[in-house]
């Protein structure tokens, strides 16, 4: 069934829809810090502290805590207590606690410098705190591999265009998305780094969860969602 819905979208949509929201990007993207990196660590480091927080509310706490702890052994080094303090102000201290266990599984306790986290999301999935969003967003953003990525932005962009159908709240409906996602990815891993952020800043900029700006959107003629809703109109 999941493979049904994936496999019977048009390729032409598929290659058209990514073309033109990359293209999009490249023209509106927002200079984030964690974009100008590849370091898997700073990359992961913004992926925790972006759940649940704002992008405005990040940017200072990013910096300020890769200040503090400027690897992975640091992390593993300091008292959890310290880690929880740089958190402070993200809320959700979950995220740091797991970071800390991550760290400190990875470096064996800090004793360990030069340790790199793992590149394919299965890996990645394996240590502490590290969902399947979370796995694709720290292998294709650091290490540009294939892989795809569904947040909450994410789905709603994919299910709007492609399936407006599917309810990103069913986990059946996610697991049909995720399909959605890893079938639109383009061939290389380095165009699928543009091609994910593009996917996450259209869903934060152009098809939000309050409003669709439809007609500032660079794949509405694509988009079942938008197709259906001007049918209404006429
Ligand atoms: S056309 Fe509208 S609903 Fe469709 S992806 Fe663009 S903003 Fe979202």
């Amino acid at each position: 069934m999941r493979r049904r819905h994936a496999a019977s979208l048009d390729p032409h949509a598929i290659s058209e829809f990514g073309r033109r929201l990359r293209a999009w990007y490249r023209r509106s993207a927002r200079d984030l810090p964690w974009r100008r990196t590849r370091n898997a660590y700073r990359v992961l480091v913004s992926e925790l502290m972006l759940q649940q927080t704002q992008v405005s509310r990040v940017i200072p706490k990013y910096h300020e805590f890769l200040r503090t702890f400027p690897s992975l052994a640091a992390v593993a080094r300091a008292e959890p207590a310290r880690v929880l303090e740089a958190w402070s102000g993200l809320g959700y201290y979950a995220r740091a606690r797991n970071l800390h266990k991550l760290a400190r599984e990875l470096t064996s306790d800090g004793t360990r410098s030069r340790v790199r986290l793992p590149s394919e999301p299965a890996a990645l999935r394996d240590l502490p705190g590290i969902g399947a969003y979370t796995a694709g967003a720290v292998a294709s953003f650091a290490y540009e591999v294939r892989a795809p990525l569904v947040d909450t932005n994410v789905a709603r962009v994919l299910s709007r265009v492609f399936a407006p159908s599917l309810s990103p709240k069913r986990p059946r409906d996610l697991k049909r998305i995720w399909a959605i996602a890893e079938r639109t990815l383009p061939r290389t891993g380095n165009a699928t780094w543009t091609h994910n952020q593009a996917l996450m800043e259209h869903g934060a900029l152009v098809c939000t969860a309050r409003v669709a700006h439809c007609d500032r959107c660079p794949v509405s003629s694509l988009c079942a969602t938008h197709a259906r809703a001007m049918t209404l109109r006429r």
